[in-house]
């Protein structure tokens, strides 16, 4: 553990290992098939190719990468632990 935020490259290492682990996670975790054929967030058509590569999808790669974005800026790592739970 590096002990945080005080350094800007030190949580940018830290969030790069946590969003690796979490997708570890969370293939390992959810059932093959499970993701959602239309984004939850704007409803656009999820590609296959996402989907089959990331069990239990819900957002389209637009609004992931934002959702990823805003946890990283405002919430950071506890936010979306949260936001994990809710979801299961
Ligand atoms: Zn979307």
């Amino acid at each position: 553990m590096a002990g945080g935020w005080t350094r800007d490259g030190a949580v940018q290492d830290q969030i790069d290992a946590n969003v690796e682990d979490a997708v570890k996670l969370a293939r390992s975790r959810l059932p093959d098939g499970e993701g959602l054929t239309h984004c939850e967030e704007c409803e656009s058509a999820i590609p296959v190719a996402r989907r089959e590569a990331i069990p239990g999808v819900r957002l389209c790669v637009s609004c992931q990468s934002k959702l990823e974005k805003q946890q990283t800026t405002f919430t950071g790592i506890n936010r979306r632990g949260n936001k994990d739970s809710q979801l299961r």
